[in-house]
Formats: C-alpha cells, structure tokens, sequence
C-alpha cells in the first residue's frame, strides 16, 4: 500500500510561484506513476507579498499546515521593497527555522562535468559533498541582541551541548546514508577555529564523542580558513563538512559559487521532526514574472526532501525517484541542452522544467 505524505507548500514571492508550480507539477507525476508512495499538497500563503497584502507575513493557519506536515517545500520569500516597520525585511523561513528548531542547514555542493564552475576539475575528479551548517545558534544567536554603545560593540556566540549532539548525530548518519549510495567515503570533518576559541574547542570535543560512536566512518578535524582554501584547491577530498552558522553562512556561499552560481543551489533545514526544503537562492525580483528563472534549484530542493522522506520511513521508490531527478538535471547539463539563460541557454523556467520530466521518462 502506497505511504501518503503531507507536503505545506509556501509559494512565496518574485519568481517563487514561476518555479513552485513546475516542481509540484514534476513531483505528482513521478508519484502517480508508482504505488508505494502518494503526495498530498497543501499551498499556503506566506511572504512579502501576502504582508503588503495582509499585514500579516506568516498566518497562523499557514504555519499550523507546516507544523503537521510531513515535509515543507519553500520556493523564496522576501523582496527588498516591503519591510516590517523596523526596516527589516520579511522572512517566515527564518521563523520556521526558530519555530521548529531545525538545527541543521543542509547544503549539497555537486559539480558534473561540463558545468559552468570557476574550478577547472582535474581528470577523473568530481565534487560531491554536502556542507551542514548549525542553523538555530552559533554566532547568530546574538541577531537583535547586540549590545553597542558610543566605544565598543559587542555580539555573543553560543554553542549548546544539546544541539551541537543532535547536529553531529544528524551529520554521521547522513554521512553514512550517503556511503550506502555510494555517494561518498563515509567520511565527516569537523570546521571550526578550535585554536583559538574555547567555543570551539568545547564544539570539537562533542564532535569527537560523536565519532566514537560510529568507527565504521571516518572523522577529521579542520579550521575553517584552511577550509575556505581546501575548498578551491582540492574539493574533491570533503564528504560532509559540519560547521558553526556564521561559518557556515559563508562557506555556503563559497559552495554555491564553486557550483557556477545559485541557480543550482538546493538546501534543507531540519529538525528532529520537520524539515524546509528550498533553493539557496532569493526571489529575484530582478527577473520575475519574466519566465526566465531557473527552475533546477527548486527542483533538486524538491529530490533532497524525497530523498529525507524516503530515509526516514524506508521508502525506497522516494529515493530512487530523488535520484532520477538529480540524474535528469546532470543530464541537462552536460548535453548543455535546455538550460536557462543563467546557465547560458535560451530555455524559458517552463521549458527547463519539462526538459526534466522528459529526460526522466525517457530513461523509466
Ligand atoms: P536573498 O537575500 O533573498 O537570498 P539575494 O539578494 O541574494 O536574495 P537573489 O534573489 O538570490 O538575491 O538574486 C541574486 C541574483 O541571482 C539576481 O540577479 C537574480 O536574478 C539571480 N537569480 C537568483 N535566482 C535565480 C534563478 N532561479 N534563476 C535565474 N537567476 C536567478
């Protein structure tokens, strides 16, 4: 009997919607055409355009679907010209992170060959490895509480056993997942700047405790400077990498640049129960209601969440269907063929997104 899961969907703003609908579209037709999973959408309403709308950027019954949901699929929130009164700008996918403590920001960095990247892989090389960054604490514990005065300012980090335990359990198991797959060696390298910070040696030290519970996989230790260099020299040596959030923050983007841009950037957030699934990029109000958006990001954000739902409850067809899609991107890719103009095409969002679905048909 088919498993049937729960997804909330925020659409969200700029070129959000453009990319959602091919995603939705492209996830019920891989569902329809097996029996051992279902998928039940819930669009909700959330973002900047919904608060200049409203006056209400994250309705309580839209978070409320995302609380019960199995899994929540996000596209982009926010545009830089509606602001809360404070001048911030309007992000419920940073409330959703606080609201349901997902801990771990999961950020994939894949370069097949023949895509656009500033790297010049050497023969033989792929990169392949997944950058989790700590999401609930760290160095933005202290966002709105920073203390400056007319001399000095000051800002707090703060790392927690608690939550540190549950990232590196959270890491090792992905790290074995992906061994399993044969995606990787099994291998997770603790980032920090444990020379120099007590924090940071307390991190480590959790960290260390958590690789003595699974000695069937590799661990290491590095700092996150010599990371950022690594990272460009020889990527091709990381498996998982596991950091602070303010590290992380921009290792990420360091990660997304090595991809040739944001437009192939998926990422998750997860907790211990709920899970966002959504691209690294913004809503590009730039280029919205154009049809030119990149749909690949959405669209991998899209295989990542199969591919969790599928480890949590067993269901193999889910994480076969998040490889077909992942292989259909590649595909698109190499052949150069249907890209959009940010990857050098002349393909519109829609005609990328069907390019996907036909790449996948024709290798069913
Ligand atoms: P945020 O702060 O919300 O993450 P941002 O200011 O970093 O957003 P984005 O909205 O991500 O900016 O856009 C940055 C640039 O990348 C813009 O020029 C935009 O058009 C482009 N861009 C972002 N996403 C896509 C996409 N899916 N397809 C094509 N171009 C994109």
């Amino acid at each position: 009997m088919a498993q049937t899961f729960d997804i909330t969907v925020f659409e969200g703003d700029g070129i959000g919607p453009e990319i959602m609908a091919p995603t939705v579209r492209l996830l019920r037709q891989l569902a329809d055409r097996t029996a051992d999973y279902d998928l039940r959408f819930d669009t909700v309403p959330a973002g900047a355009t919904h608060y200049s709308e409203t006056g209400e950027s994250l309705p309580k019954a839209s978070l409320k679907s995302a609380a019960n949901a199995d899994a929540i699929l996000l596209s982009a929130m926010g545009l830089p010209n509606v602001r809360y009164p404070d001048g911030t700008e309007i992000s419920p996918q940073i409330e959703l992170r606080k609201e349901f403590g997902l801990f771990a920001g999961v950020r994939p960095v894949r370069l097949v060959p023949g895509q656009q990247s500033p790297l010049d892989l050497p023969d033989g090389k792929t990169v392949d490895f997944v950058l989790i960054r700590e999401s609930t604490e760290g160095l933005f514990y202290s966002q709105g509480k920073g203390e400056v005065s007319e001399d000095e300012a000051r800002e707090t980090l703060l790392i927690t056993r608690d939550v540190s335990e549950k990232l590196f359990e959270f890491s090792f198991n992905l790290a074995n997942s992906r061994k399993d797959q044969g995606r990787g060696i099994g291998k997770v390298t603790c980032v920090d700047k444990a020379n120099v910070f007590r924090a940071f040696a307390f991190f480590r030290d959790i960290f260390d405790a958590e690789a003595a519970k699974h000695s069937h996989l590799k661990s290491d230790h590095a700092y996150v400077d010599a990371t950022a260099l690594w990272m460009v020299q020889k990527p091709w040596d990381f498996d998982v990498m596991v950091t602070e959030n303010m590290f992380g923050d921009i290792l990420s983007d360091l990660g997304a640049g090595l991809m040739g841009g944001l437009g192939m950037a998926p990422s998750a957030d997860i907790g211990v129960k709920n899970a966002v699934f959504q691209p690294c990029h913004g809503s590009a109000p730039d280029i919205a209601g154009q049809g030119k958006a990149n749909p690949f990001a959405m669209i991998l954000s899209a295989a990542m969440m199969l591919d969790w739902l599928g480890a949590k409850h067993n269901n193999d067809a889910m994480i076969q269907d998040g490889k077909r899609i992942r292989d259909a991107i590649d595909a698109l890719v190499v052949s150069r063929k249907t890209l959009t103009a940010d990857l050098g095409g002349k393909a519109s969002t829609t005609e990328a997104a069907n390019a996907v679905v036909a790449e996948i048909l024709e290798h069913a």
